[in-house]
């Protein structure tokens, strides 16, 4: 058990009630960097968090009150678990293309991405049992998952023999963030793409997409997601194939409405309903009404180019800073999509884990790699995000974390 953890386990002394076991594992690391945000002065690029500028309030405001006033039974009862039938419509009818037929049934909705991710480890994860993923992964699903104490097996994309039929065998599921991954920022190729598909046919292995910036592509058009290329190989009437698609309307629009969804093959959707039974019932019928307002009015449509050009602007900013600033330190690729520069030291044995103390003391705060991996030992790397300042508050944060890792080089 980790001693700074507040949270006793079951093998704590009879005489007091105790938690599972699970709880004993959480990361000091994460605690740290979570509550970095509060600290005055201190330049936060730890976090996945979209510009506060950019939340459409004045307009949401008013789908907000319309919403509640002309469907006060949507938003005010208890709604269908599966989400208003309105929203789901619209949803299977904005991700259908020619070749992937989509229909309500396709689609529940969640309260979030986040709601997603904990549902899929109810309904697919035995105790124990192996995810195929693509490591280091986003923090949000270990944490998830970690009640399961699942065990990962690594899909390394980079790898010449990288085989997918053998990397997807035998797993209860596989998990990619295929748009500019969280935390890396990489972007998961067509080939590959393809190939994973294949695999997830050939196998019998639920592939999970999980999509939360893909409306976030800055240099380049976004290349097909992987359920419309499993979509290429269905027949029937509506998809019913192993991709399981998430969304979800945090980056598009702002993450307080907590509206996500699944887009999956209805057996898939059933289940995860059972799970949401069990979990919150159902999402927010106010939330549900302001997403299916934003996206029938063309709200979430004129929000896009708007984030994008703006987020464009900070991640180049943030990329010439570090030019300017780390780079005897670390290496990097400039992210063509989403909210993060992933930095690997160039020497082996910076342990980041001890530059964010260091980075918090000198007013900055980023996110060490080893939260990001399962096991808690990859710690070269740093994830550094770009949407939530301005270029000159980027450029500073920087400047502080050149003079952090040149102190810890000096210890
Ligand atoms: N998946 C990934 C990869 C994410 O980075 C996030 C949030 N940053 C989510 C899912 C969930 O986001 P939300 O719950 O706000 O929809």
């Amino acid at each position: 058990m980790n001693d700074a953890s507040p949270i006793r386990s079951a093998s704590a002394p009879a005489t007091r009630p105790a938690f599972a076991r699970w709880l004993a594992t959480t990361n000091d690391v994460t605690r740290t960097f979570l509550s970095a945000g509060r600290i005055p002065g201190l330049i936060n690029m730890a976090g996945g968090l979209p510009a506060p500028e950019t939340y459409p309030a004045a307009e949401l405001a008013a789908l907000a009150q319309q919403a509640i006033a002309q469907h006060p039974q949507d938003t005010l009862g208890y709604g269908p678990i599966e989400g208003l039938p309105d929203l789901r419509d619209a949803l299977a009818a904005r991700f259908s293309t020619p070749t992937l037929r989509l229909s309500r049934d396709n689609v529940l909705i969640t309260t979030s991405g986040m709601q997603g991710l904990d549902l899929i480890g109810k309904v697919l994860l035995e105790q124990g049992g192996l995810i195929a993923g693509q490591f280091p992964t986003y923090l949000g699903a270990l944490d998830a998952w970690k009640p399961h104490s699942p065990r990962f097996r690594n899909l390394r994309f980079d790898e010449p023999d990288f085989d997918p039929l053998a990397a997807l065998a035998g797993a209860q599921f596989a998990y990619t963030v295929p748009n500019f991954s969280n935390p890396t920022g990489r972007l998961v190729g067509l080939p590959m793409r393809h190939a994973l598909v294949d695999a997830a046919h050939a196998t019998g292995t639920w592939l999970v997409e999980d999509d939360p910036y893909g409306t976030l592509h800055y240099d380049a058009a976004p290349l097909p997601r992987m359920i419309e290329l499993s979509g290429l190989k269905g027949h029937g009437a509506s998809y019913d194939g192993p991709i399981v698609y998430m969304g979800t309307l945090s980056k598009e629009i702002a993450p307080g409405l907590r509206i996500g969804w699944v887009i999956a093959a209805p057996e898939m959707i059933g289940a995860l309903t059972m799970a949401k039974q069990g979990s919150d019932m159902c999402t927010s019928g106010v939330t549900q009404r302001i997403a299916l307002a934003a996206l029938e009015s063309g709200l979430v449509e004129r929000m896009q180019p708007v984030i994008v050009n703006l987020y464009r602007e900070r991640r180049d900013a943030l990329c010439t800073a570090l030019a300017e600033h780390l780079e005897d330190w670390f290496a990097w690729e400039v992210p063509v999509g989403g909210m993060f520069v992933w930095a690997v030291a160039r020497d082996p044995l910076l342990d980041t884990d001890r530059l964010l103390p260091l980075a918090i003391e000198a007013g900055v705060c980023i996110t060490p790699s080893s939260v990001f991996d399962a096991s808690g030992q990859y710690r070269r790397a740093i994830r550094i995000n770009f949407t939530l300042n301005p270029p000159d508050r980027l450029a500073e944060g920087v400047r502080r974390l050149a003079g952090a890792v040149q102190m810890m080089s000096r210890q």
